[in-house]
């Protein structure tokens, strides 16, 4: 029986990792599938404060988990396939094997949503990203383009003008999703260009190790041709990791975790932290912040119960 199970092992995961451990808890920590989170898909780090001269995304995340395990964190890796969270002790299912725990920290975070475009994974952090915020200031005096018609791709875009020469928005309709107030401000900023009802087909160029250009098709007459561009920004949307937790706490119909005050989910004893609840801020320092939040009231929560 483990006194804190904290589920995720990015940021937000590490954080609540570092807390637990050092208040005594010998928390176990489950890596995921994608361990190290959004931070180990990123290159150069350079707005988490400490680090004045920038840091990697992996090597930041990987000094938090040696901190959390000199504290006594343990880590596994696995991939939570279900949980039972109706009844105390809470169990989660790892790799087939059931982990008893009196509380829960659930910093699964949300994956960025690709493309799948044949290069597309190879030329992540070379000029392929899903974070204007962490990447855009690599771009400066350069061609970018932004894919997606949502809110995410007006505040990127026009974000992106602040670095890039020309950002060019491409959409695969010719109508947006995005708000009335945010595509305005999109069109009335000149260094944005639109390519609309068009898909992008690839990105170019792997052997050179960096983004020359960006394969479109035109829906409506097939026409294909490559678009020179040096970044290619992807904002077609997030997926939290929940799955598991369908049922079990309250999700939104997003299915992100819905938050009952502070770290709080519906089920006392289960904490949320990072990216798995925030749609809205999505960064490095703010999923630490939540994993901070989330050890505490889960140490809380434990002292209450006299553990
Ligand atoms: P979103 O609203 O789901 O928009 C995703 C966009 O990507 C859509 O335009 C969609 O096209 C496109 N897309 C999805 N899959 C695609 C694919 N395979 N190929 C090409 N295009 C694809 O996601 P979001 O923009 O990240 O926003 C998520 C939520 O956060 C929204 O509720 C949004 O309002 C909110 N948000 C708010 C702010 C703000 O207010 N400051 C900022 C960011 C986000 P279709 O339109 O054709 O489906």
């Amino acid at each position: 029986m483990r006194n804190v199970i904290i589920i995720g092992s990015g940021c937000a995961g590490n954080t609540a990792a570092i807390y637990t451990a050092r208040a005594g808890l010998k928390p176990l920590v489950v890596s995921g599938h994608e361990p190290g989170g959004q931070l180990s898909l990123t290159t150069e780090v350079e707005n988490f404060p400490g680090f004045p001269e920038g840091i990697q995304g992996p090597e930041l995340v990987e000094r938090m988990k040696k901190q959390a395990e000199r504290f006594g964190a343990e880590y596994i890796h696995g991939v939570v396939e279900e949980a039972d969270l109706k009844q105390r002790p809470f169990r989660v299912r790892i790799d087939g094997q059931w982990h008893e725990c009196r509380t829960l920290i659930i910093a699964s975070g949300a994956s960025a949503r690709w493309l799948g475009l044949p290069n597309e994974q190879k030329l992540i952090g070379h000029g392929v990203s899903s974070c204007a915020t962490c990447d855009g200031f690599f771009y400066k005096g350069k061609k970018i383009m932004v894919v997606g018609g949502g809110d995410s791709a007006m505040e990127e875009a026009n974000f992106l003008t602040r670095f890039g020469e020309t950002v060019t928005i491409v959409h695969r309709r010719d109508e947006f999703r995005a708000s009335k107030i945010m595509l305005e401000r999109c069109r009335a900023n000149p260094k944005i260009r639109w390519i609309t009802s068009a898909v992008v087909e690839d990105v170019y160029d792997v052997e050179k190790g960096y983004v020359t250009g960006v394969k479109l098709r035109n829906v409506k007459t097939g026409e294909t041709w490559v678009e020179p561009v040096d970044g290619l920004f992807l904002a077609i949307g997030h997926i939290p990791n929940t799955k598991p937790f369908v049922g079990q706490i309250e999700l939104d119909a997003d299915g992100y975790i819905v938050s009952h005050g502070g770290a709080r989910t519906s089920v006392p004893g289960v904490f949320h932290a990072g990216d798995v609840q925030d749609r809205v801020y999505r960064q490095a320092i703010t999923a630490a912040g939540a994993g901070c939040m989330a050890a505490i009231e889960a140490e809380r929560f434990l002292e209450a119960e006299g553990h």
